[in-house]
């Protein structure tokens, strides 16, 4: 029952990272499942990569761009509301949830600095990358040279039909090259938007991951909100030890 670790974060051994699958059952509680189910789940993540469970930082996701500086009194029992979470602070790991949207994982090699984000189409059309960069920037004084990224799995382009709203509103915002029209069907990539973005802002490409996996052609391995509706979080997790 391991979790799938990110080959490229996987060269530093002071982190533990990764993303989870069905196997590990669903960890949100917003998602009328019980919640002692729930903390089951979490509590047996915990035993499996050996962390503080009471420690664990997962945030009130709201497809905003807000990124939070881990403060004291963050844990597992009040996650605030934002979209992504940033820290220096050993054994606190950071959850990202997810279930077809993007969960990043970040970290500064040099000043030793982690963050998760999740970003869904609205994440990426307002470039929650950006913000979160900034972040490691002003908050932590990181250079973009040392930033490391992996995205777990997510819906890919192959399954991300988009009506003409979401077709004219990515148009408005320069994000046509996101787009591919196949049989008078348009299709999203939000892994192109986001690599983009995190290119813009000064990462390099050596440095940044995809996964390759679609959550929706994957349906037996992962969550997936558009291939089942009602149904669980999957997450990436991220700690320094
Ligand atoms: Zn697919």
């Amino acid at each position: 029952m391991k979790i799938i670790q990110s080959k490229l974060l996987k060269q530093f051994g002071n982190l533990t990272q990764g993303f989870t699958s069905k196997e590990h059952g669903n960890l949100a509680f917003h998602v009328n499942d019980s919640k002692i189910h729930v903390i089951n789940n979490h509590k047996q993540l915990s035993i499996l990569l050996s962390y503080d469970f009471e420690k664990l930082v997962h945030m009130k996701q709201v497809h905003k761009s807000e990124i939070k500086v881990i403060k004291e009194g963050d844990a597992f029992s009040n996650p605030p509301t934002c979209d992504g979470l940033i820290t220096n602070k050993k054994y606190t790991p950071l959850m990202v949830m997810v279930a077809d949207c993007s969960p990043l994982l970040f970290y500064d090699s040099k000043t030793k600095t982690i963050a998760v984000v999740h970003a869904g189409r609205a994440g990426a059309f307002s470039n929650i990358v950006q913000k979160t960069l900034h972040s490691f920037r002003d908050d932590f004084c990181s250079d973009m040279k040392d930033i490391y990224v992996s995205i777990g799995p997510s819906i890919g382009e192959c399954c991300y039909e988009v009506g003409e709203e979401i077709y004219h509103e990515a148009k408005s915002l320069h994000l046509d090259y996101a787009l591919n029209l196949k049989a008078n069907t348009y299709y999203l990539s939000i892994s192109k938007i986001l690599h983009k973005q995190l290119l813009d802002n000064g990462l390099e490409d050596k440095n940044i991951e995809f996964s390759k996996e679609c959550t929706v052609c994957k349906t037996q391995k992962y969550f997936s909100y558009r291939e089942q509706g009602e149904t669980g979080r999957f997450c990436g997790l991220i700690m320094l030890n």
